[in-house]
């Protein structure tokens, strides 16, 4: 007795059986995959791998952490030597004096004084860093708009010895 033939529900062709007990719903495995996709886009793809990936990282980190550690350990005297061929070939420390020179721009310069500044005061002060790091952008500012002549003149701290002479305050030399 012949099997009753079904369509394919993936492409509609007829399956032709391959045997009499187990009934089939796809026509071959092709089928069979594109049925199962999911039918996401590319950019949907990357946007769930990115979820995970996080979720993974944020859960597992004190895992990963320690299995970087175990891989520096591992690795550690590879790399030392590795470098330290590297230092040792001729003309390297010019090359690196070259590299430095194009590295450190005005702006790269800037960025870096700054950076050291708060990590001073956060060292100094800790949580009161902000106070001390202000206060020196402050006095940078003050001395930018003023000289020191002028904050000498205006607080009276200019040719003390001299204005007392005059004002006949001290007397100098012989009377
Ligand atoms: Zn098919």
């Amino acid at each position: 007795m012949a099997i009753e033939q079904v369509p394919c529900l993936s492409c509609g062709s007829l399956i032709q059986p391959k045997n009499n007990v187990r009934k089939r719903k796809y026509c071959s495995m092709k089928c069979n995959g594109v049925a199962l996709r999911k039918n996401k886009t590319i950019e949907q793809k990357k946007q769930e791998k990115k979820i995970y990936d996080m979720q993974y990282r944020s859960e597992k980190r004190d895992l990963l952490k320690e299995k970087k550690r175990n891989y520096y350990q591992k690795t550690r005297h590879y790399w030392l030597k590795k470098l330290a061929e590297k230092r040792n070939t001729p003309g390297y420390k010019e090359r690196h004096r070259e590299y430095l020179s194009t590295y450190w721009t005005a702006e790269r310069l800037a960025l870096k004084k700054d950076y050291d500044r708060k990590f001073r005061a956060k060292k100094r002060f800790g949580p009161l860093w902000e106070a001390h790091y202000l206060t020196v952008l402050l006095n940078e500012e003050v001395q930018k708009r003023i000289s020191k002549y002028e904050i000498y003149k205006q607080t009276g701290r200019l040719n003390k010895a001299l204005q007392r002479s005059r004002n006949g305050t001290v007397k100098r030399g012989y009377t």
